[in-house]
């Protein structure tokens, strides 16, 4: 971190500060311009404020200059994170696919969903027993026996489930029966959850925040992280933009961006980062072209009569075709799928 003081800044002033980043628990190196006094402080940043020092009388200016986050970023790791699940290794080489409605509706509905979804090369079943919906009225998804249908249909046709946790006390629970535990947007603050699924045995999987800065979501990890819980796949859902063509604005550049900031895995969300049927496979194209590690879509058999999200969740057709192109795309860019 740097503190650049202003060029009239007294040496008072200078001392100040000076006192503050020793009682911060910084060594300082001084370097006296012709206009500007830098103050180099080298030391451990995480949990520094850094709006303290701003706030001084004749700083300028403060820059950081490694992250905020720490067990999430490159630095403190620089190989990728692989998580590995049985047979199915994400972050790796592979490209892994994760598919299915976006809630259980029926036992009937999910087998259906997960037989033609393994077939066309998913290694991940979704499926939401608990869903954060907007309004009240809407669906709510249909609990524990949604969690029951899902394991079953994961089981019988050897997928892994993914399921999403939206509160703390539901955590036992949802371990009872996924292997992939999703925070959804939003719960992406929810402090106290992340905290708990540090705790976890578990993958977990960090949807972004849909009003939250890259660096926001990453320390979100953070707190999954620090509790002991290093498998943590990060997913880009799409965030809130000024544009409303689409329900959201899939930010693409946020796969290469966090590629390089953090070693985890990252996928990309193309149904909810689009909302239309018809922007989720060429967005689910470019994802894997951008260097996502997979992604995760909504499919129906039956989208019209879906219970939620039909107008987003492409067809078994759709996902057949989007399969093949993500397999040329993903040999073009040095992966495998
Ligand atoms: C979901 O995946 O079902 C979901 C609700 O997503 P998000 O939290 O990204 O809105
Ligand atoms: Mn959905």
């Amino acid at each position: 971190m740097v503190v650049v003081m202003e060029p009239k800044a007294s040496e008072e002033m200078v001392q100040d500060v000076i006192k503050h980043l020793k009682e911060m628990g910084f060594e300082i190196h001084r370097s006296d311009g012709v206009t500007h006094t830098i103050l180099g402080a080298v030391g451990d940043k995480t949990g520094i404020d850094i709006r303290q020092l701003e706030v001084l009388e004749g700083v300028h200016e403060v820059i950081r200059i490694s992250e905020p986050y720490k067990l999430a970023s490159r630095s403190f790791k620089r190989e990728n994170t692989v998580i590995r699940l049985g047979d199915v290794s994400i972050g790796g080489d592979e490209v892994t696919v994760a598919a299915g409605p976006c809630a259980v509706e029926s036992e009937e509905q999910i087998m259906i969903i997960a037989e033609t979804v393994k077939k066309l090369g998913a290694k991940l079943l979704r499926g939401g027993a608990f869903k954060p919906r907007t309004s009240p009225y809407s669906f709510q998804g249909l609990g524990e026996a949604g969690l029951k249908y899902l394991r079953k249909a994961a089981d019988k046709f050897g997928l892994l489930a993914i399921t999403e946790v939206v509160d703390v006390g539901h955590v036992p629970l949802v371990l009872r029966y996924a292997d992939v535990l999703q925070v959804g947007a939003r719960n992406m603050q929810n402090f106290m959850l992340l905290r708990e699924l540090g705790k976890v045995q578990k993958p977990v999987m960090l949807k972004r925040g849909m009003s939250a800065t890259i660096e926001e979501w990453l320390m979100a990890s953070e707190y999954i992280l620090t509790g002991g819980n290093d498998q943590v796949i990060l997913c880009e859902r799409g965030i809130r933009t000024f544009e409303n063509y689409t329900r959201n604005t899939l930010d693409i550049s946020a796969v290469p961006i966090v590629k390089k900031l953090s070693h985890l895995p990252v996928f990309t969300d193309p149904s909810h980062g689009t909302g239309i049927r018809n922007k989720v496979i060429p967005m689910a194209r470019a994802s894997v072209a951008a260097g996502a590690d997979g992604i995760i879509v909504e499919v129906h058999h039956d989208p019209d009569h879906a219970k939620s999200d039909g107008a987003q969740s492409i067809f078994p057709y759709q996902l057949e075709e989007l399969m093949k192109e993500l397999r040329i795309i993903a040999r073009a860019v040095g992966r495998t799928l």
